[in-house]
């Protein structure tokens, strides 16, 4: 049989990546996740701008980090590589064991003690990978993991890993693809760095090759309590509600940097309790839930909308990097609990407000 349905990013952009012999090709059918339009957060917040996410969060397990991870991993493989190994805030960890245990190789993970949402655990140890939890932070773990892989027989799929970028930068293409252009601005969280690194690489490559006709702004925006690079100095001990940025010294500093200068765009801090209420509004408005690390993309366009950033008609892509089921506890916490009610339809209704029959109205 010939299948002829989608087969991930890898053989979809296949002429714009570092060549992979097709029998090493490990894919989950990552990417090709939907650029959806705001239909109601524009009224809420500005009816001037257009506003585009980018849900991430509909890729296999969860996160963009599966575009990184299938380069990543079928270039191990195709280097003979039997192990994978990452340092994780948890959704890293979840794709590196997902991939490996499709590519039937071994992965070893190191996470945060106690800092990692439960979803993103259970993915890794589902997926069989060795978790080991570090008695420290991100940053710590990533130093180890790279001074092991640097030494033993085991491949770092950590952002460090060039081919993740490569595989990351996919998802400009398939914004550029659907909208016939680059956005004017493209909002995106930062921790490691890596995905706005990815994201600039991606939409420059394109301009090169004549795809797009101009480039976009580069929005960064990072946890007040995890901001390194607007502090422009390591946070030691870092810490916010968006675990998936919970970094103090992200390995593509400088590279963000330089995406944010050379697009003219700029890097920033928003609060967590900003975040939250971004990230209220989003799946109350939209019907889209994302983890808390994405809606601080929401969070920090609401913030510059507030200063008159947005010139009229501009164009707004906000990656939405992760799935909100991954972390369900936030959403319970910034949610009206559970109504208690009685077994009896009176009190139902009661309780729905209802006092009419039929065609009365409704509530
Ligand atoms: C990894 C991750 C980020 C941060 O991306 P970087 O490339 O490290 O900047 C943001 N949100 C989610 C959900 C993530 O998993």
């Amino acid at each position: 049989m010939v299948f002829k349905g989608y087969e991930g990013v890898i053989k979809r952009y296949r002429e714009f990546l570092p060549e992979i012999d097709e029998k090493y090709i490990i894919t989950i059918n990552e990417g090709n996740t939907p650029l959806i339009k705001a239909r109601n957060l524009g009224r809420i917040i500005n009816p001037d701008i257009e506003i585009y996410f980018k849900y991430e969060g509909l890729n296999p397990t969860g996160s963009f980090k599966d575009r990184g991870m299938t380069m990543a991993v079928s270039k191990a493989v195709s280097d003979g590589s039997k192990a994978v190994i990452c340092a994780s805030t948890g959704n890293t960890s979840a794709s590196a064991s997902a991939y490996a245990a499709r590519a039937g190789i071994k992965s070893f993970v190191l996470i945060p003690e106690g800092k990692i949402a439960t979803g993103k655990l259970s993915q890794a140890l589902v997926h069989g990978a060795l978790v080991m939890q570090i008695q420290g932070n991100f940053d710590d773990a990533l130093v180890i993991t790279r001074e092991i892989a640097k030494d033993y027989d085991v491949t770092l799929v950590n952002s460090v890993n060039p081919f993740r970028l490569e595989g990351q930068k996919t998802a400009s293409f398939e914004i550029a693809d659907e909208l016939g252009s680059a956005p004017d601005y493209h909002i995106l969280p930062v921790g490691n760095a890596g995905n706005i690194t990815a994201y600039w690489k991606g939409y420059k490559e394109y301009f090169a090759a004549g795809k797009i006709k101009k480039l976009p702004k580069m929005i960064g925006f990072q946890a007040e309590g995890a901001a390194p690079i607007v502090l422009n100095h390591i946070v030691k001990e870092p810490h916010t509600v968006a675990t998936a940025i919970r970094i103090g010294n992200p390995a593509s500093w400088q590279k963000a940097v330089e995406a944010k200068e050379e697009s003219g765009g700029l890097i920033e801090a928003v609060s967590d309790e900003d975040i939250l209420k971004a990230y209220a509004l989003l799946a109350a408005n939209e019907g889209v839930f994302c983890e808390p690390a994405s809606a601080i993309t929401l969070a920090g366009l609401i913030k510059l909308n507030g200063r008159g950033f947005f010139e009229k008609g501009s164009v707004c892509v906000l990656t939405l990097t992760g799935h909100g089921l991954k972390d369900p506890g936030n959403a319970i916490k910034v949610s009206k609990e559970p109504v208690i009610v009685p077994c009896d339809k009176n009190s139902v209704l009661k309780a729905m407000g209802i006092k009419k029959t039929k065609s009365g109205g409704f509530i």
